[in-house]
């Protein structure tokens, strides 16, 4: 499967197409009550996300083309056989999470060659070292402080318990953030297996706490090929246990699950995804007709894009950046390549250290935009010897070409903060005339015939994920819309969700973000009736209609 952001380009284009119909799904949820403290009434979380489907329905079962996938079911002290097809990328470019504080520890063992049991006596779980698990339990309780609006849905519903008999697999970033959300939707009644999406981005620690509690976790950072889909194959296919509710990041779940063991659709009642790469991929079945159940697009939530690509990319690229070079912003001159939101945020965090930001833009939208924040907006060829360093984030690729690396000053940054490392040209720098020099982990030094060094970070690939952690806050929002949306599509009655990808409706991003609103102590101030009348809106929203821009 394709998994470029150009791709997915024409599936959110498509997504939009739904805003018309969408109105109306407003009006009709708008009965909800999100009152000022935010209590929601769980029973009414049912009513609250009946969108209009993205396609027409269809009912026909997947088939895929894709050449066969094994990957070597026993262990074997002398490694690992690896798969025929490259791993997915979404398992090693994704951006919900980042760094770990994992340990550095010198067991070179595959934790698939050891037999570990927590002080239940269960085994039932594949991690690096079942001992880290106090550590792991401090890593989620500092999570949890930054997360207090996933909790406090954990603390109103889990009398109710809406998720008793779930079944969840999930397929995420296994990190202290994740570890709050799998711990909700178990205090919910859920019972849970969890893998990685990401074979770099396991908090060993953190995953040793979980199956420590009873989750089956099977991940490790530094997970081989084989072992990625070995974990994902240990969560689904267990005896005694089939999953009914999906939790992607990526896909790669959805996608094994659709091509080993088909037949557990009959019994999935909701696939929740996260990414942009899942989300294409839903996008893509349900355009072939071949998705089988319905489908929750979080991804393009307004809670998820304009928080998680916006302020988390805002906090974040200056610590990628800090980490890995000790680099001083004030005075730099720095080109930031697409002004999306992603873009926005790097631009915004830069301008306010007191660097000189450029912006380049194909679109002229977003270039007036840039302007309008008081960005000079240029062609890369401009400034591209001007400039200390280089920010992509545009989703396209070969944004960054080889001609214009030759063209760099000596001792100029280059990253990607977009979510594929084919922004950069990087493949064209491992040529014999050029040397390249790890000089810290992550960060290269690719030297020049004259001396010129470039400084390139995470070869490549997004700098927050390889080289800094992701503001647990943020994962927060997302969470509490995931553990939301699983709610919703496991206790929806039976037709009110057809086979297709569902947008979150206004109504629940409100609630998301009145949930988190607490934490800053904001008073919203209420519509009187007069001015509800005035407006045409419900006092207690939705606020806007879906075609509105944030
Ligand atoms: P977006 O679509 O809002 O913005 C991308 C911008 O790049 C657009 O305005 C587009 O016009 C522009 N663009 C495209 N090609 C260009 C080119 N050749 N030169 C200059 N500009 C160009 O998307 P976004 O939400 O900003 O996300 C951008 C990328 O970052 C995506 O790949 C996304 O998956 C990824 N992302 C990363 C993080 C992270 O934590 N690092 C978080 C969210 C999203």
């Amino acid at each position: 499967m394709s998994e470029t952001a150009g791709d997915a380009k024409p599936e959110v284009k498509q997504a939009s197409k739904e805003v018309k119909e969408s109105e109306n799904v407003a009006e009709k949820y708008s009965a909800m009550t999100v009152s000022k403290n935010s209590e929601i009434n769980m029973g009414e979380l049912s009513s609250v996300f009946s969108a209009v489907p993205t396609h027409k329905p269809v009912k026909k079962q997947i088939q895929f083309v894709e050449e066969k996938q094994e990957f070597s079911r026993f262990p074997t002290k002398t490694g690992r056989r690896s798969l025929s097809r490259s791993i997915s990328q979404s398992s090693t470019d994704s951006y919900s999470s980042a760094a770990s504080y994992t340990d550095s520890s010198d067991d070179e063992s595959s934790p698939r060659d050891k037999t570990q049991v927590n002080s239940k006596g269960s085994s039932d779980f594949c991690v690096k070292n079942i001992k880290q698990t106090e550590f792991g339990r401090r890593e989620i309780e500092i999570a949890e402080q930054d997360m207090s609006a996933l909790i406090s849905l954990r603390k109103r519903a889990q009398s109710e318990k809406p998720l008793a008999g779930a079944k969840i697999v999930g397929c995420t970033h296994i990190t202290a953030q994740t570890a709050v959300l799998i711990e909700t939707l178990v205090a919910l009644g859920a019972q849970c297996r969890w893998t990685a999406c990401n074979i770099y981005s396991t908090q060993n620690e953190v995953a040793a706490a979980l199956a420590e509690r009873g989750v089956a976790v099977f991940a490790w950072k530094g997970e081989s090929e084989d072992d990625f889909w070995w974990c994902i194959d240990r969560c689904v296919n267990t005896e005694g246990w089939q999953p009914n509710m999906i939790l992607d990041d990526g896909g790669d779940l959805t996608h094994w699950v659709y091509k080993k063991y088909p037949n557990v659709f009959k019994k999935i009642r909701g696939i929740v995804e996260e990414s942009v790469t899942g989300v294409h991929r839903l996008y893509q079945l349900s355009k072939a007709g071949k998705l089988c159940v319905p489908a929750m697009n979080v991804n393009d939530s307004v809670t998820k894009q304009k928080f998680d690509n916006l302020y988390c990319c805002r906090e974040s690229i200056l610590d990628g950046l800090k980490r890995t070079t000790d680099v001083m912003f004030g005075g730099k001159q720095v080109v930031v390549c697409g002004y999306g939101e992603v873009g926005k945020g790097c631009s915004a965090a830069l301008k306010a250290l007191g660097a000189v930001v450029y912006v380049t833009e194909i679109d002229p939208i977003c270039g007036l935009q840039a302007c309008m924040d008081g960005f000079r907006v240029v062609k890369l060829n401009e400034v591209i010897r001007l400039v200390d360093i280089i920010i992509t984030c545009t989703g396209n690729k070969n944004v960054v070409t080889r001609d214009q690396l030759d063209r760099m000053k000596n001792g100029c940054i280059v990253c990607n903060m977009g979510h594929s490392n084919t922004e950069i040209d990087v493949a064209s720098l491992r040529t014999p005339e050029l040397t390249w020099e790890r000089v810290r982990s992550q960060v290269d030094h690719v030297i020049w015939p004259d001396g010129k060094r470039v400084i390139l970070l995470a070869e490549g690939r997004l700098l927050n994920l390889s080289c800094s952690t992701v503001p647990t806050f943020v994962l927060s929002i997302t969470a509490t819309t995931q553990a939301l949306a699983l709610i919703e599509l496991y206790n929806a009655p039976e037709g009110r969700y057809k086979q297709d990808v569902y947008l979150l409706p206004k109504k629940m991003d409100e609630y998301v973000a009145s949930l988190h609103l607490a934490t800053f102590d904001a008073h919203l101030t209420e519509l009187t009736d007069e001015q509800a009348k005035y407006l045409g809106l419900n006092k207690n929203g939705p606020f806007k209609p879906n075609y509105y821009r944030y």
